[in-house]
């Protein structure tokens, strides 16, 4: 059978990658880019082979069923929809923490595709907003889903909080919200000692930590406005001062705390606000270059 010889060309919307990204209700929607024709299955991701005896039988198409996997798990992660462009590529790092910063995400994941089905240590990125916190673990997880095939999550901890007391009401259990969570290979916890902390949050808060610490084969990212000594020497901005007078030690409890720094590596970020000095502000003129 010969196949058309396939033109080179570059696609504008997806720039070849053969999918692309949008947001659908508040979440991360990656989906293949209307460029891409498989000629195998014709985009069903599902082929009829023959076995031996002749007998017919449906498989996964082996030009695109991959990628299509991999599309579904990064659907499946739960990526608020803002992050949807995030990349590393587009990180741009303001000061040497934060260039160390990316240095250490990019590592990580290195060091993941290296050898992939071993466990490794997880990262927790700390420092005032505007860090790009949540862009680095994002990118991260994109990158993992998307060439390793990782099952990964993403969790607002501070919405999961509300989203499991309003399952309450509607006699919706704990235990479903939690679980896909927990289960996943990779979890990233975004904004980790958000909120009151009261006693209920923190048994929430102990039942991830402790699952997490338990599991030797999953790997866990944080993210969190909070530092490990209350303060931060750089960050004096009005609008990050009020998130330094407690610690994440504070926040989270001596016992929470000690399983942090025994699952993970601290990465402390400052700087300037990264989206103000990345994004021109609406009101202020373009400046030239
Ligand atoms: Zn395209
Ligand atoms: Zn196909």
């Amino acid at each position: 059978m010969t196949r058309p010889k396939a033109q080179p060309k570059t696609c504008s919307r997806c720039r070849d990658r053969k999918y692309v990204y949008s947001a659908h209700e508040g979440k991360l929607r990656a989906e293949f880019c209307e460029c891409f024709h498989c000629e195998e299955c014709t985009g069903d991701g599902r082929i009829f082979r023959q076995n031996d005896q002749g007998i017919a039988f449906l498989s996964d198409c082996g030009s695109c069923a991959n990628l299509g996997k991999r599309l579904h798990l990064l659907n499946d992660a739960g990526i608020p929809g803002k992050f949807s462009p995030s990349s590393f590529e587009n990180y741009n790092p303001i000061g040497s923490q934060n260039k160390k910063a990316l240095s250490r995400a990019l590592d990580f994941v290195k060091d993941v595709k290296e050898v992939p089905k071993e466990p490794h240590r997880g990262l927790l990125f700390m420092g005032g907003p505007g860090q790009g916190k949540t862009h680095l673990v994002v990118s991260i997880l994109k990158q993992l889903i998307l060439e390793e095939g990782i099952d990964s999550k993403f969790v607002d901890f501070f919405h999961l909080l509300s989203d499991i007391r309003h399952g309450y009401s509607e006699d919706q259990s704990e235990k479903s919200l939690i679980e896909p969570y927990l289960k996943s290979r990779l979890l990233v916890i975004d904004e980790l000692a958000k909120g009151r902390n009261n006693e209920w949050e923190q048994t929430i808060l102990d039942q991830f930590i402790s699952s997490r610490y338990n599991a030797a084969d999953k790997m866990t990212l944080f993210t969190t406005n909070y530092t490990d000594q209350g303060t931060s020497p750089a960050v004096t901005g009005s609008r990050t001062a009020h998130f330094q007078k407690q610690s994440l030690q504070e926040k989270v409890g001596d016992r929470i705390f000690s399983r942090l720094t025994e699952m993970c590596d601290f990465i402390k970020m400052e700087g300037g606000d990264y989206r103000s000095e990345t994004r021109p502000s609406r009101n202020s003129p373009r400046r030239k270059a």
